[in-house]
């Protein structure tokens, strides 16, 4: 990069400094390819708890993004090991369903590494906020207001009060509501579910074990996440901690989140049983209205569109982000090479490639995450006797189960 303030060039432009624009803009810039990073909004008040209750897993392929982005390294605190899943159905207030299914990763050889790892969104946005300005290939340009000029030849792309930049293609990551990916003009396919998820962290009795927890419930699933133990949540630390995502129908949650805390914990603990002892909520409760969403295409005249600004899912598989950061992987291995053999990271047969090999992923995870939630999020009792004959069929077929575990490793 270069110039005075008020022309820069760089090979890349990112709208969007989030999980997936931010970890892509290191990934650039540790390669050495010039990219510039713009964000609507001041970065470093994402790193206060208050801002952001949810929590990543990230499967194995996404942590190859965040090392060679250099960020793992930088995570403030050691993440979660995610070392054996649980996937259970049943009903509030009544045990687990004798027929489940239970994923080991011992079970794919004793050298394979966890599922995942369970890292909070704050503790990714404070690697971010503290890598992100010591990458010298790397312009972080925040809270800034762009207008982007996309052309055959060339992206310029002008700051608000700020400088102008000229670069060969921008990347769209500004998450669910693109305002690039409407400009371009590209139709979206939604899926809204009527249904709303909370988040929130307990603190509880007895240790996890690195156990995570799929409980399907009639009005939708019920996620138990293990996360790290933490020193400042509550008074005199928490050495057992999780997350937990819960999925209920919208109006059942605004009920649910109007409760107090002492309601609130009875009502988890009714869904979650009492295998982990006493809970108690640790920090307040978020929640989100959830929908699928798939933009009909990825690309258009030097634009990329990464992550959610491309698709969104349902997160009863926590894969939302990791598709984001596969995404993340693709376009970065691509640009990086063009870019290292005098090539143009904008070409259209480069952007074409970037489609062909993640939309069709993207759309596989979004069928199967709205496949997964209509057959459990039901009391029907066809497709309960589907479910228990799948899990049955899931528990004899070895290969089968060892295929869903590589699946959820990203691997
Ligand atoms: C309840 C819930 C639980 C989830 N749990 C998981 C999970 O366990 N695992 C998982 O993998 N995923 C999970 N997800 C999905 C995950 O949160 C998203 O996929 C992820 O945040 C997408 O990252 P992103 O960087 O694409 O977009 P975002 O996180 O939305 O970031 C977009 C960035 O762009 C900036 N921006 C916005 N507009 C502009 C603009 N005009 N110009 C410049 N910048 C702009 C924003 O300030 C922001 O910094 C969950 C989602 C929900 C709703």
């Amino acid at each position: 990069m270069n110039d005075p303030e008020t022309k820069l060039t760089a090979d890349v432009c990112i709208m969007g400094a989030g999980p997936v624009g931010g970890s892509l803009a290191c990934r650039l810039a540790e390669a050495g390819v010039s990219t510039v990073v713009v964000d609507r909004a001041a970065l470093p008040p994402m790193e206060h708890p208050a801002f952001d209750g949810r929590a990543y897993a990230i499967s194995a392929g996404s942590r190859r993004l965040l090392d060679e982005s250099g960020l793992w390294a930088k995570l403030p605190e050691p993440a979660q090991e995610i070392r054996e899943i649980r996937v259970s159905d049943g009903k509030v207030g009544r045990p687990a369903s004798r027929l489940f299914l239970h994923f080991d990763h011992l079970e794919l050889g004793p050298d394979t590494g966890p599922f995942g790892w369970m890292v909070e969104a704050r503790g990714l946005r404070i690697a971010l906020n503290g890598h992100m300005p010591t990458l010298p290939s790397l312009r972080v340009l925040a809270p800034a207001e762009a207008s982007v000029e996309r052309r055959d030849d060339g992206v310029t792309v002008r700051i608000a009060g700020g400088p102008e930049i000229a670069c060969r293609v921008v990347i769209a990551a500004e998450g669910r509501n693109s305002p690039l990916r409407e400009e371009a003009g590209i139709p979206v396919t939604r899926l809204p579910y009527g249904q709303t998820g909370m988040v929130f962290a307990i603190s509880h009795e007895h240790p996890h074990h690195g156990i995570a927890l799929e409980h399907f419930l009639p009005a939708g699933p019920f996620a138990l996440l293990p996360m790290a133990p933490s020193a400042d949540a509550l008074a005199g630390g928490a050495p057992n901690v999780s997350a937990i995502v819960w999925t209920e129908q919208q109006a059942v949650a605004k009920r649910m989140m109007a409760l107090d805390d002492a309601r609130f914990e009875r009502e988890v603990a009714r869904r979650l049983g009492d295998h982990l002892g006493r809970i108690q909520l640790v920090g307040r409760r978020w929640s989100y209205p959830l929908s699928a969403m798939l933009a009909h295409r990825y690309i258009d005249t030097r634009l990329a569109l990464a992550g959610d600004a491309a698709h969104g899912i349902h997160p009863i598989s926590g894969q939302g982000l990791n598709l984001g950061f596969r995404d993340a992987i693709v376009l970065a291995d691509l640009m990086i090479e063009a870019v290292r053999f005098g090539g143009d990271p904008g070409d259209p047969v480069l952007l074409t490639r970037y489609q062909r090999a993640r939309r069709p992923d993207n759309m596989m995870m979004l069928g199967m995450t709205d496949g997964l939630d209509r057959l459990f999020s039901s009391d029907n009792r066809l497709l309960r006797l589907a479910r228990d004959v799948g899990i049955a069929a899931v528990h004899r077929m070895p290969p089968l189960k060892r295929l869903f575990m590589r699946q959820a490793m990203g691997v």
